[in-house]
């Protein structure tokens, strides 16, 4: 007996609530998509599996030039208790990676912010793709906070209200625990010249 929803996509039925949540299908369109916007992985793990940690909203409370100046950033996204509350609703999440030699990523500047609005934009489109296919509750949260606006407009309207979304951090994730519990290991980009990597979360149903 099929439970969960379902639709149909090149002919091929494709459940929600499969054990991954997604077909291998629809994720190897995604992947193709992701490619394009300099990510290099997409791969489906459990929302209970997301850490989610008051310390994180404390270091962007405190320490942080972006605090109180982006949308994307706290005091402007959800709280640590709300976020829980909002992860709750939802079953499954797409992990989205790409790694980078980038010698500017300690510095504020044009290369950077170029490659975050690539990145960015690249989520933000995974989402809407997501949605078309079936996922109606599909929601971003993106890396690190919003680049498209060389100066955030906050606490005037966003310029591009459609493709504003929280970052994860914003969120109070754990993002090395919550890698730790997908089993993926990292580690902290302590040197110019090091490789780092960066991700985002695709919220699903
Ligand atoms: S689109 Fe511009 S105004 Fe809106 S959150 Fe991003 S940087 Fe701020």
């Amino acid at each position: 007996m099929q439970t969960g929803t379902e639709i149909m996509e090149k002919n091929k039925i494709i459940r929600f609530n499969d054990d991954k949540g997604i077909s291998d299908h629809l994720l190897h369109r995604l992947l193709d998509k992701s490619r394009k916007y300099g990510l290099s992985d997409v791969i489906p793990f459990s929302v209970s599996d997301i850490v989610v940690a008051q310390w994180v909203h404390l270091k962007c409370r405190y320490g942080c030039s972006q605090y109180n100046t982006n949308w994307c950033c706290p005091p402007a996204t959800p709280s640590p208790d709300k976020v829980q509350k909002i992860l709750d609703e939802y079953s499954t999440a797409l992990l989205l990676a790409g790694t980078r030699k980038c010698p500017d990523f300690y510095r504020n500047n044009k290369r950077k912010r170029a490659m975050q609005v690539k990145c960015w934009k690249g989520t933000v489109s995974l989402e809407r793709m997501l949605f078309l296919a079936g996922y109606y509750k599909a929601f971003s949260l993106v890396g690190e906070c919003c680049p498209l606006c060389q100066n955030c407009s906050y606490p005037e309207d966003c310029q591009f209200p459609q493709e504003k979304r929280p970052s994860v951090e914003s969120f109070s994730i754990d993002v090395i625990g919550t890698l730790c519990n997908v089993g993926i290991e990292t580690a902290v980009a302590a040197n110019v010249g090091d490789s780092f990597s960066y991700y985002a979360i695709i919220l699903l149903e």
